[in-house]
Order: structure tokens, then sequence, then C-alpha cells
């Protein structure tokens, strides 16, 4: 019998488990093969914990190579470029190809900046780790020279609300560490909704407008950001607000190579999929994550969602490779969301239910990283910073 394979393209929140998973329970005759843009993935959920100096880079990042290596499963760092569904390969930018029995994308979304320009002047949240040097060397310079400066994120869901909270609260720790005044920096953020955290119940909105006023941040409701360049931004309403940084951390979409594998995608550009989280044009292509749109299912792009994921993807993953029937995938309409506030404390939100404070941060802390223990190998090699 010739071995089949199953192609992993993307090292995101539901491949993790995948692998863990092959690893775990070995399907005979098939190779399993990762292909990742970046050694070290970062889990979304600890991310601004990780700005905000809680934790170090290694807290909060999974050693893809030694995962993939403890499950025994082949691990090839590669930017993937294209998919040829008639030939069965994944390409990569390097101009490899891979054949696949199964292929499944778990790939993240790309930052969308549209004609605003801040693909040159902004700084965007994700890929993480081109934001990680930035962010790295802002603290730098702040630390370095403590001048007045106005930093701008763009974006009011919970990615941008965290961040820019985590922001303020580490870099006006390290201002008060050296004895210089914290005041100097302004923070502030755009949101094109009339409220920001807008998937939220209303007791979670005024929660965090009211932080937003007692740390002097300065939000900017109902005002979309349709230029940004060197000294700033501009709103719809042809203002110009003066910014040192942009960050940006909004509008997302699908990357832009998937427009040329034939596969049917929304109109963000995300691949369109059915329960069983094929696409539904091609039922050898699999998709979770944020790069996936559940036809029948819409869901927020959180990790969350991507996490959850996890276990329906590889059982269906396996179930199509033993050519079982697949089962369909019900992801929730509600979950708890831990909304974090930059100084260990967090605020829980479901539904129309709200809490807040430090027990809720810890409880997250609890959960998050024994989320990480699961994918943490023996031979980690994650850098520890
Ligand atoms: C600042 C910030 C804070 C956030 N906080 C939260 C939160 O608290 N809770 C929450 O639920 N969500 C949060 N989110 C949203 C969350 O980050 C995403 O929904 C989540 O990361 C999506 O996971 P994923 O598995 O789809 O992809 P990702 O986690 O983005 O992983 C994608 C993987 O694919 C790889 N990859 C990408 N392109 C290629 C390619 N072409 N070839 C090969 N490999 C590739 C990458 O290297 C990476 O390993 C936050 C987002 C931001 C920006």
């Amino acid at each position: 019998m010739t071995a089949r394979h199953l192609l992993l393209v993307g090292g995101g929140h539901s491949h993790v488990e995948v692998v863990r998973r092959f690893g775990h329970r070995p399907l005979p005759g098939t190779t399993v093969t990762l292909l990742s843009r970046d050694r070290f993935t970062p889990y979304s959920g600890m991310l601004p914990g990780y700005i905000a100096g809680h934790y170090r880079y290694r807290d909060v990042h999974i050693d893809l190579q030694a995962l993939a290596a403890t499950a025994g499963i082949d691990f090839v760092r590669a930017s993937v470029s294209g998919l040829d569904r008639d030939a069965g390969t994944v390409v990569t930018a390097s101009g490899a190809a891979y054949p696949y029995d199964a292929v499944s994308l778990d790939i993240g979304s790309t930052p969308d900046p549209g004609e605003t320009g801040a693909d040159r002047h902004a700084v965007a949240a994700k890929p993480i780790d081109g934001f990680d040097a930035r962010w790295r060397a802002l603290l730098e310079r702040v630390c370095a020279d403590p001048t007045p400066r106005r930093i701008a994120v763009v974006g009011g869901g919970a990615g941008g609300v965290e961040l820019v909270l985590a922001m303020q609260h580490r870099l006006t720790g390290e201002l008060r560490a050296r004895d210089a005044d914290p005041s100097v920096l302004r923070f502030a953020l755009y949101t094109r909704g009339t409220t920001l955290l807008p998937t939220h119940n209303p007791r979670v909105q005024r929660r965090f407008r009211r932080l937003f006023a007692r740390r002097a941040i300065d939000l900017q409701c109902g005002q979309a950001v349709t230029g940004v360049d060197a000294h700033g931004l501009t709103t719809a309403d042809g203002r110009h607000h003066r910014a040192d940084e942009v960050i940006w951390v909004t509008r997302a979409r699908g990357a832009d190579w998937l427009a040329n594998t034939g596969l049917a995608l929304d109109a963000q550009g995300f691949v369109r999929v059915s329960d069983t989280l094929q696409s539904v044009t091609d039922a050898r292509v699999f998709a979770a994550g944020d790069i996936a749109s559940m036809d029948n299912q819409p869901r927020a792009k959180a990790g969350v969602i991507a996490v959850r994921q996890g276990p329906p993807l590889a059982r269906n993953l396996r179930r199509f490779l033993r050519h079982q029937p697949l089962r369909p995938h019900h992801p929730q309409r509600h979950w708890l969301a831990l909304v974090t506030t930059g100084d260990r404390h967090a605020v829980a939100s479901r539904g129309a239910f709200s809490t807040g404070g430090r027990l809720i941060w810890h409880a997250k802390d609890w959960i998050d990283r024994r989320f990480m223990r699961r994918y943490r190998p023996a031979r980690d090699a994650t850098p520890g910073v």
C-alpha cells in the first residue's frame, strides 16, 4: 500500500491539537507533515499579557518543530504560496511542491490596510513576530528617550482593547521604574463602531469605557480611519490626528494566494467551509481557525474558536483518510471571553453576564498556562526572553 500524505499548512491554534492527536494515535499508512512559516507560534490568549510584561516569549509561544518531533511527524519551515489542486500539491514560496491526499489550512488572517497607507505607516498586530520586533524597538526608544508621544491603536475589538491597555501598562511602568514621568505618553483607541467591544454585552462595554476614562485613554468611537501617514492618521470626517505610533488591529482578510486556488472564498477572502470543515469546493481541502469561514455557522475570528475546532478537525481528517463518513462540527454560539486590562485584572463576559477583577485574571492565567503545557514538549527550544 502506498503511503497517504496529510499536509497541515500553518501552525495555528487548531493544528497544534491535530499534531498532538496524530502523535498520540498515529494513522497507519499515513505520513503527516506540518508546513509553517514560523517555528514559534504565539498563543493569542496570552499575547496581551506578554506585551504587558507578565509573560516571557517562551511562555506564550509553542515550538512547532519540537511539538512535531515529539508527535513523530515531519516539520518543514516554509511559507506556502499556492495550492495546485489538479496535481494535488502544495507549493511553497521557494518553489518546492509537496503532494497531498488531504490538506488542511490553519494559517490565520492577514491585516487588511485597504488604501489607508497603514501598510507603510502603521504596525500590524499580525503576524505577531513582525509586531514583536517593532514593539521591542518601541519599548527601547521610549525607555531611552522618555519624551512626549501619542500612541494610537486602530480597532475596537478585544485585540485592540487588550493591546492598548497592555501597552499603556508596560510603557508607563517602565518609565516609572526609571523615575521618568509616565504622563508624557498619551494613548488613544480609534474604532469605526459606535462602541468598543461590539460583540460583548453593554455591561462589559460600560466597564471598559469607564476604565478607559480612568486610565485617560482617548477613546474615539465612530471614527473610521481612512488614512495613515508618517505623522498620524486621518478619520472619515477629514480630521487629522497626530500620532507617533499607529498600531493596526482591525480589518483582516484571507491570504492573497488563496484567490488563485479556485477555492470558494467569502467576501473577505476566507475559505468557505461546510460543517465538516471541508472547503465547499474541494473535499480534500480542510480549513480551520481564522482562515475558515463556516457557511452555515458564521462565528467571530477568535483564538477560542480556532482552539475548539482542533479536535473535530483531527477527527474528520482521520475519518477522511480512512474513507469513513465525516461528522459535522457545531461551534458554540456563546463562550466565556476573558478580556484582560493590562494590569493582572480581567473581565469575564458571556451573553449578558459580566464580572471582573484580579481573581478572573488569575483564573485566566491558570487556564492559559494549562493550555500551553499540553503543547510543551520535553526538548522545547523556545527562546526564554
Ligand atoms: C493583539 C491580539 C490579541 C488577541 N487576543 C485574543 C484573545 O485574547 N482571545 C481570542 O480568542 N482571540 C484573540 N485574538 C484573535 C486571535 O489571535 C486569532 O483569532 C487567532 O490567532 C487565530 O488562530 P489561527 O489558528 O487561525 O491562526 P494563527 O494563530 O494566526 O496561526 C497561523 C499560523 O500559520 C502560519 N502561517 C501563516 N501563513 C502561512 C503560510 N503562507 N504558510 C505557512 N504557514 C503560514 C503562521 O506562522 C502561524 O503559525 C487576538 C488577536 C490579536 C491581534
